[in-house]
């Protein structure tokens, strides 16, 4: 049996929102745009469960990461978070220089906030910008503004107290080429260290799918929202900002570390409603309502994680691991996952296509998607390389070949 090795990040889901944007089909749980996460008795009660949880989760190493993501985290005041952070480091301890990440709704930077989350252990605040555009931004539910995120990042460099992130979405419905354009003008005047930088999909039951549905709400052609993110690319790319992931953009020293244990195939535990977990190799998602996330927490929770088999492991590897501008290794990948290092290296027709097409590229063992093209059609190209685990594993499949060599 493989020998998995213990998580050493943790995500901590927050489901609250003041309101739920319009195109949010994330586990969130609007309070209202006057609500205060120090006085909700619905906040407390979900502390109360999110402490259960985490004092009930088997020990392990000292985490290196921690991400506390939502929903709107920044509804907790530093209190609250520092409390998180003290179960935290209880149940499992903070290695030192540990990277905690916390996300932020722009309109809820205020210097003494920042201050406070800061002295609760959080380093680095991931800022839900979306847009600078005050009408595009009402038009999607935001309830902050321009003028909330400019103020934010002022004092995010002025205290020099975090790393931080900007979050921008491209393709958002009114957005043209030269909105666009100002957009990336607007975000690069800022000097962010890191861009998270995301095409809008539009979730199933979301504001936006019933007005699309109504005929009320019209999506940009692909080939503009595609346009707009290589554009995007070349910016960024041009100001320093190396694109490590699809939707990743750092400076040297700035890529998020809790992302990349997702990303290379690593493990990480996972808390709260919607959250999802991968310990020994397995992923986890919890109930995504609060009833549901209560009862299952309530319930029992033997074998919560049972081990992954070879196939789903090996899925999932490849879909995270080609998000990465460095893609995968093959070989590792049959170290990780116990085959023959030869299944892995003979591609399917599909894959030998998208790589003559220049999708994919294909250097040794290393397989990654290519940019700007492979990114932009990373979709099609993941769905062939699901394909092709389908054949690895069908009857008489080269995973099944024992005359191949056996892995080392
Ligand atoms: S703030 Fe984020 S999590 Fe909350 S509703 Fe909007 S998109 Fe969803």
């Amino acid at each position: 049996m493989m020998a998995f090795s213990q998580p050493r990040s943790a995500y901590v889901h927050i489901p609250f929102c003041h309101r739920r944007c319009f195109y949010c089909d994330f586990p969130v749980v609007p309070l209202g745009d006057r609500a205060d996460g120090a006085t909700s008795h619905s906040v407390a009660q979900y502390l109360e469960w999110l402490e259960q949880e985490i004092s009930s989760s088997p020990p392990g190493p000292p985490l290196s990461t921690v991400y506390i993501g939502g929903g709107t985290p920044s509804l907790l005041n530093p209190l609250q978070t520092a409390r998180l952070m003290a179960l935290l480091n209880r149940q499992f301890g903070l290695a030192p220089g540990a990277e905690i990440t916390m996300e932020l709704d722009p309109a809820d930077g205020c210097a003494e906030r920042l201050e406070g989350y800061h002295g609760a252990g959080v380093n680095r605040i991931s800022l839900g910008a979306q847009s600078f555009d005050n009408s595009l931004l009402a038009s999607i539910g935001r309830r902050h503004s321009r003028q909330d995120i400019e103020s934010t990042v002022a004092l995010l460099n002025r205290e020099g107290l975090f790393r931080w992130s900007l979050d921008l979405i491209s393709g958002l419905p009114g957005l043209t080429p030269a909105l666009w354009e100002t957009t990336l003008d607007q975000a690069l005047s800022l000097a962010p260290p890191h861009v998270s930088l995301y095409d809008l999909t539009i979730g199933e039951g979301t504001v936006f799918d019933r007005w699309l549905e109504q005929g009320r709400l019209s999506l940009l052609p692909s080939a503009t929202t595609a346009a707009m993110l290589d554009r995007a690319a070349q910016r960024l790319d041009a100001a320093g900002l190396r694109r490590y992931e699809i939707s990743s953009y750092a400076l040297p020293g700035h890529a998020c570390r809790h992302n990349r244990t997702y990303w290379g195939g690593g493990h990480w535990w996972g808390f709260g409603m919607g959250a999802a977990s991968s310990v020994a190799g397995q992923r986890l998602t919890r109930p995504r309502t609060r009833a549901g996330y209560q009862a299952w927490l309530h319930g029992p929770r033997d074998g919560a994680h049972p081990p992954a088999s070879t196939r789903a492991r090996l899925e999932d590897l490849l879909i995270t691991g080609l998000r990465r501008s460095e893609g995968v290794n093959r070989r590792q990948l049959a170290q990780q996952c116990p085959l023959p290092p030869e299944a892995l290296m003979t591609l399917s027709p599909r894959l030998k296509r998208d790589c003559a097409q220049g999708l994919l590229c294909c250097e040794g063992p290393y397989l990654r998607l290519s940019q700007p093209q492979g990114f932009r059609l990373s979709n099609q190209v993941l769905a062939d390389c699901l394909l092709w685990v389908e054949d690895l594993f069908a009857p008489g499949g080269a995973a099944h070949d024992t005359s191949l060599a056996a892995p080392v």
